[in-house]
């Protein structure tokens, strides 16, 4: 896991410790790359992230929801784009439960909280592919 490593292409660190892609104009609050021949997935948490011990959960836990599935094959079995839509939907559920409780606290935490939920509701949840979740 990184901090400082370089940022996958077209994306920028703001002096705030957010990552940020000026092109789509999206914020990221953490990346996971797999490299399938070494079998390593390969984790960076924006400063940003870091900041907040709540914040700092959901992400490192939406990313390492995405290393877990690397590790266990999912991505060879299924392909990358059943995988995304499948890890994403995982990933990012995980972080809105990990934020939930704390959206009562301030705006903030609402604000992370709905980013999540409203990713899941119109990117993944009605895409979502027919095999099931090894967590459940
Ligand atoms: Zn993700």
């Amino acid at each position: 896991m990184t901090a400082n490593g370089k940022l996958p292409k077209g994306y920028v660190r703001l002096k705030d410790g957010r990552f940020y892609k000026p092109k789509t104009g999206a914020y990221v609050g953490g990346f996971n790359a797999y490299y399938p021949n070494r079998r390593v997935n390969r984790i960076q948490i924006s400063h940003y992230a870091m900041s907040n011990d709540v914040f700092f959960e959901a992400i490192l836990g939406h990313e390492l929801i995405h290393a877990y599935h690397n590790h266990i094959g999912l991505r060879d079995t299924y392909g990358s784009g059943s995988f995304k839509l499948y890890s994403e939907n995982e990933a990012h559920s995980f972080s809105a439960e990990t934020l939930k409780p704390y959206i009562s606290r301030s705006n903030w935490y609402e604000r992370k909280y709905n980013h999540h939920v409203n990713i899941v509701n119109q990117k993944y949840m009605y895409d979502h592919p027919a095999f099931t979740n090894p967590f459940q």
